[in-house]
């Protein structure tokens, strides 16, 4: 692609600024936009565990896992710290019937090749000793996993990308998609994009222009006329004030699946300065997002299987929409439809951002079709 090419990013979360800056690197200047504050979006709210572990098929586990391997490089490349931290998820079971999902999921992941591995109760007990694994009927742990300071990340992201000429416009959202027509007025066969309006006015124009707009991108796509379906998947998460380390080893904890809720799939992390995120809740749900006390219930349940968390003060409730295309699969590439319009949107947004960013600047920038990818085109949806 011409070196002058405009490239117009719509949303600065996790996704786009990963490609803004992949495109950065490979000397392009691109402009990002972002209807708020860059990282307020799913990002803010995001778990961020850069995992593998609950991705099926296995072609979707292996796209999740070679992003997961990509993250050492992305982090090599920001260079600055960006609370990247390695160490595993440990998780376990409570009853005979979760000890046997359990460990038959961790078998399949072995036979993809993932490196996750049976640990009795005496070994979890000497890895965690802050930890209270009860009632306990088997245990795994996964040393590849970690997870990462979204918020850090964007902001090098963009700092990176406005260090060589790239522009970062905020709080502006794009309010119009603007499209070359014939010289008669009607639309062409494929009318590519030639500019986008925000609401403060600006018109920018494009060449490529790439939709990363989270659950947003739905409303965008249909200004080009493009059916793009997602599912409404909310999400939350708390975050404590700091507190001690509360690890010793693992950097992600889950709590069985097999107990009833809420003590069932409450996940926790914590941060470099020592504040604690939990998330409560599956990946299509979690804790109610109306709901005042929520986040102190969660506390106080979290509490029973990490006592360090007793009285914990609660320093934020971060809520955001999951970007989740109809099927639960990531939609990343150019669209048929609208040859100079690029799309990434997906849940796992946080996994995948290292493979995306690469692999979208590699497919806007050479004309290159990467075929890992074709499963994860928009066009899916149309056939
Ligand atoms: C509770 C929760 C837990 C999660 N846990 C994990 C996890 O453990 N691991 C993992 O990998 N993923 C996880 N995810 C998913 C992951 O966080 C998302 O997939 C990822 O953050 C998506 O990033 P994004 O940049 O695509 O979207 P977003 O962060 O939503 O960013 C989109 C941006 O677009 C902007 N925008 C929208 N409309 C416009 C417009 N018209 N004009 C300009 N800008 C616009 C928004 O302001 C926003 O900043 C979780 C998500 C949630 C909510």
């Amino acid at each position: 692609m011409d070196r002058e090419a405009k490239i117009v990013i719509v949303g600065a979360g996790i996704v786009g600024s990963a490609i803004a800056f992949q495109l950065t690197r490979r000397h392009r200047n691109v402009t990002i936009v972002d209807a708020g504050r860059p990282g307020s979006g799913a990002t803010l709210a995001s778990y961020a565990w850069i995992n593998s572990r609950d991705k099926s098929p296995h072609q979707y586990h292996d796209l999740n896992r070679r992003s997961l391997d990509m993250w050492q490089r992305f982090a090599r490349q920001l260079n600055d710290d960006i609370g990247l931290r390695w160490g595993g998820e440990m998780r376990w079971s409570a009853t005979g019937p979760g000890a046997e999902s359990l460990l038959a999921r961790a078998e399949e992941l072995r036979s993809w090749g993932y490196p996750v591995i049976e640990v009795t109760k005496d070994q979890a007990r000497v890895m965690e000793p802050g930890v209270v694994m009860e009632p306990f009927t088997s245990a795994v742990y996964c040393e590849i996993e970690g997870h990462v300071d979204t918020q850090r990340t964007v902001r090098v992201c963009l700092n990176r990308v406005q260090q060589a000429g790239g522009e970062l416009i905020t709080n502006d959202a794009v309010t119009a998609i603007n499209r070359y027509g014939n010289r008669d007025g009607s639309p062409g066969e494929k009318p590519a994009i030639r500019s986008v309006t925000l609401a403060g006015g600006r018109e920018l124009p494009c060449d490529v222009l790439v939709l990363a707009a989270g659950y947003e991108t739905t409303g965008l796509a249909a200004m080009t006329g493009i059916e793009f379906p997602q599912r409404r998947s909310p999400g939350a998460t708390v975050v404590t004030e700091p507190l001690s380390p509360i690890f010793r080893n693992i950097v992600c904890m889950h709590t069985p699946r097999d107990l009833p809720e809420p003590q069932a799939l409450m996940n926790v992390r914590q941060f470099t300065d020592g504040s604690v995120m939990v998330h409560g809740g599956t990946h299509d749900g979690s804790i109610g997002d109306t709901s005042d006390d929520a986040p102190e219930k969660l506390i106080t349940e979290i509490a029973n299987f990490i006592p360090s968390l007793s009285g914990a003060r609660i320093k934020e409730v971060r809520r955001g929409m999951r970007p989740m295309p109809e099927d639960g699969f990531p939609v990343i590439g150019f669209a048929d439809a609208v040859p100079n319009l690029y799309m990434a949107v997906m849940h796992s947004g946080v996994t995948l951002a290292a493979l995306t960013g690469e692999f979208a600047a590699t497919e806007i920038l050479d004309a290159a079709r990467i075929d890992i990818l074709e499963p994860y085109r928009l066009e899916r949806f149309n056939r």
